[in-house]
């Protein structure tokens, strides 16, 4: 009966004839004491694995140990288990080569993997109990639907194969938050997105020469905290009450003066009370946000402080005049 070492030997054989066959599979070393290929599917995804093999091998799995420039540790840790569980079904016949298999296949299904440690930060720190996220590994997609009170918001971010180098891409689908708030959760998340790849336009000569960052997270984080967890119950900065309804299914009848205003700075204000605020005076400086100080710009209104004054002028000498009207009546 042949030894194991026999056995290995003629594996290993095997091994140099057919390894260079399979594509993006670079064998480095083929000995009895370790066997080392380097696995590439994309520029992302890459690996090399470290195979050794006991002295009862192969009736004991293979030993596999995985490094990779692009992938996390803590990622190849679990690929290693998956590795020794996927080896127990091999016992007793030739490993290697399926093993090779195995993992390229790997990095072939699961291309999410390069964003695997974005992904498990989204999940602790940002997500609660009520969202979810789901990987759709067959299109590269994370699916999140973002919960808070009685609000939800679907995304679908898209990681491209080259990525960091390329931003993820955004797209909104189920939702009941109001059209002027979900729109612009999207076109601020997209600009966030582009800000991670693209080297600002005015470059201060002390900046260090600029390196596209990992965009998943920065779209997660503004997306999931700084727009359904917080718009969800904002209050308005003049009347301190509530702009979202408690009940989403009110918005479609909002009276006029509840009417949802977004101003400039971000903060919602509800119509009625940032309109008092615009035509009340001093109008000299500009008007600024009372949560957070910055300048009040709005399309509704977008007059001059010369302007402003006048017409408050013009209101109060009507209102005096009728004033007067009711008095002389009396
Ligand atoms: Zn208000
Ligand atoms: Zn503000």
């Amino acid at each position: 009966m042949a030894s194991n070492k026999d056995i290995l030997l003629s594996e290993l054989e095997q091994v140099k004839q057919k390894a260079p066959h399979i594509e993006g599979v670079t064998l480095e070393a083929c000995l009895p004491e370790i066997v080392r290929v380097h696995i590439y599917v994309d520029d992302m995804r890459q690996m090399t694995a470290v195979m050794q093999f006991l002295e009862t091998y192969p009736t004991e799995p293979i030993v596999v140990e995985l490094k990779s420039k692009t992938l996390t540790e803590k990622l190849l840790d679990g690929v290693v288990k998956i590795c020794d569980a996927e080896a127990r079904k091999y016992i007793g016949q030739k490993q290697i080569i399926l093993m090779i298999n195995f993992l390229k296949q790997f990095l072939i299904d699961n291309p999410l993997c390069i964003v695997n440690d974005e992904v498990g930060k989204v999940k602790k720190e940002l997500l609660s109990d009520e969202d979810r996220c789901k990987l759709m590994q067959s299109t590269s997609q994370i699916v999140l639907k973002i919960k808070e009170e009685e609000y939800y918001m679907s995304y679908k971010i898209s990681v491209p194969p080259d990525y960091p180098a390329k931003q993820v891409q955004i797209e909104m689908s189920e939702n009941n938050f109001p059209d002027i708030l979900k729109t612009n959760f999207v076109g601020q998340a997209v600009e966030i997105a582009r800000q991670c790849v693209q080297p600002p336009l005015k470059k201060k000569p002390k900046d260090p020469p600029f390196e596209p960052k990992p965009s998943l997270y920065p779209v997660c984080e503004h997306l999931i905290q700084q727009c359904v967890k917080r718009y969800a119950k904002e209050n308005c900065p003049l009347c301190n009450d509530r702009i979202l309804p408690r009940n989403p299914e009110e918005l479609g009848r909002l009276d006029k003066k509840k009417r949802i205003e977004r101003v400039y700075c971000g903060h919602l204000f509800h119509y009625f009370c940032l309109y008092k605020f615009m035509k009340t005076p001093p109008f000299a400086a500009g008007k600024f946000c009372p949560s957070c100080g910055k300048q009040i710009f709005h399309e509704k209104f977008k007059v001059s402080a010369e302007l402003a004054e006048a017409r408050w002028a013009h209101k109060q000498a009507r209102q005096r005049e009728l004033a007067e009207v009711v008095d002389f009546l009396e």
